[in-house]
């Protein structure tokens, strides 16, 4: 394995405590994916990413800077990379998904906010991540409260321009989202140096459609039954999507995707066929994250959607690629992003829509809706879903959780009890 101590240092790293953190991550990664059966060979380009994950990509982008480009580090699937891509910088997701960041979170935030808001400002200023490090630029967005005002924190240490998202879909509010996505781009060509064409965006349009359709490709064989993959392994290639190239997501996607379609044509699965079949709908998993997929699928049920960022919302909807003007494009990046059902937006109709369509489509014989602590927006939201889905007769589970793991037992005895009752 490279030895990338070097880059850690230079990116200003506190190395210490960075190598508790390495040391943590291959056991857990082992015990959760390595011993699944019969994986697709294509996973095996996924757990090199996380066997490297602080030092492949970092790497990578380490480079792109040495050569003038510029990392946008980003916290929502609302910031539309087309126009960073179209001015040659790179975005990474910036999520933090673990509970090794949430102390320091809580040094600088209340301990009643999110873990998800907590472990990213504790990625930041613990200084242990290099997604976060090597960022030029933060981009945040007024989706929450808590983001909002955490963003005024990491504003203080590092540049963080904020896109003022809509709370609404009126016709106004998409007109909003487009001004926003304009400023957007001006700000991207500050900062990059970089002047944007209705060319060189119309490029980045399509190949960001490219890899939301071969995500889209991966994600589709779940309705196979018995599925080709498990939900685990799904779940771990669009986490590592929110910071990889995406010429090269759409490759592997791609080939991967080649690889499951082949499975289901043999009628070949990794779970039996008749598996219970489990939507997950609620918070983002971010990266390292797998708490809830590991549990159901050690539970004798299988995950085959996800009504989440980290999941369908990350890639469905495509961006019109017929306007030739930036203007026009603006417009058509607003309408796609703006098709987003987060429980951000006032009245919220679309997400129940959504999860009802998802868990038709995809055959789901239970639901399970699962909720980051601290996180009103979508507690609040669980009773709409509740009764959609009751009118639906599709069972569904309520949870609430956070990154800790001493829940687990409760939370397997939750689930085992809900999918016993699926039958
Ligand atoms: S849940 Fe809402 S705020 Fe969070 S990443 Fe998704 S769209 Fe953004
Ligand atoms: S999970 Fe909820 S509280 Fe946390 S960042 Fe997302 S919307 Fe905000």
């Amino acid at each position: 394995m490279t030895d990338y101590r070097d880059m850690w240092q230079d990116l200003g790293m506190d190395l210490e405590t960075h190598d508790l953190l390495c040391a943590a991550l291959p056991q857990s990664f082992g015990d959760i994916y390595l011993t699944q059966e019969n994986r697709p060979e294509g996973m095996a380009f996924y757990d090199f990413v996380v066997s490297e994950i602080h030092g492949i990509r970092p790497a990578e982008l380490v480079k792109l800077k040495e050569d003038g480009g510029k990392v946008f580090g980003t916290f929502c699937v609302f910031v539309p990379d087309e126009v960073v891509v179209a001015c040659g910088g790179a975005v990474t997701g910036l999520c933090g998904g673990s509970q090794f960041w949430v102390p320091e979170g809580e040094k600088v935030l209340p301990s009643g906010m999110c873990p998800l808001i907590k472990a990213s400002l504790g990625a930041h200023f613990g200084k242990t991540c290099p997604y976060f490090s090597v960022s030029d630029v933060y981009v945040g967005e007024t989706t929450c409260d808590g983001k909002k005002k955490a963003y005024e924190i990491l504003g203080a240490d590092k540049q963080t321009y904020l896109m003022d998202m809509p709370q609404m879909k009126r016709p106004q509010d998409y007109e909003k989202w487009t001004g926003g996505i304009s400023a957007f781009a001006r700000m991207v060509q500050e900062v990059t140096g970089v002047e944007l064409t209705a060319e060189k965006l119309g490029d980045a349009i399509h190949l960001i459609n490219e890899k939301r359709q071969a995500l889209a490709r991966v994600h589709a064989a779940r309705k196979a039954d018995p599925l080709p993959i498990s939900g685990k392994d799904v779940l771990l290639m669009t986490q590592i999507a929110f910071f990889d190239d995406p010429a090269r997501c759409a490759q592997m996607a791609n080939a991967l995707a080649d690889e499951l379609e082949a499975r289901i044509e043999r009628g070949e699965g990794v779970f039996p066929k008749g598996t219970k079949r489990i939507l997950v709908t609620g918070t983002p998993l971010a990266i390292p994250n797998w708490k809830l997929h590991h549990i159901i699928e050690t539970s004798g049920a299988a995950v085959v959607c996800e009504e989440i960022c980290t999941g369908t919302r990350y890639f469905e909807h495509l961006v019109d690629e017929s306007a030739t003007t930036l203007e026009g494009q603006f417009q058509a990046l607003s309408d796609r992003y703006m098709q987003n059902n987060c429980a951000c937006f006032t009245p919220n109709p679309g997400r129940v829509e959504d999860i009802v369509r998802l868990a038709r489509e995809y055959r789901a014989d239970g639901v399970i809706d699962c909720n980051l602590k601290f996180c009103t927006l979508y507690d609040v939201e669980k009773s709409s879903v509740a009764a959609a889905l009751e009118q639906e007769g599709i069972p569904c589970l309520a949870l609430e959780t956070d990154y800790a793991d001493n829940d687990s037992e409760q939370l397997r005895t939750r689930i085992g009890a809900f999918i016993e009752m699926l039958g």
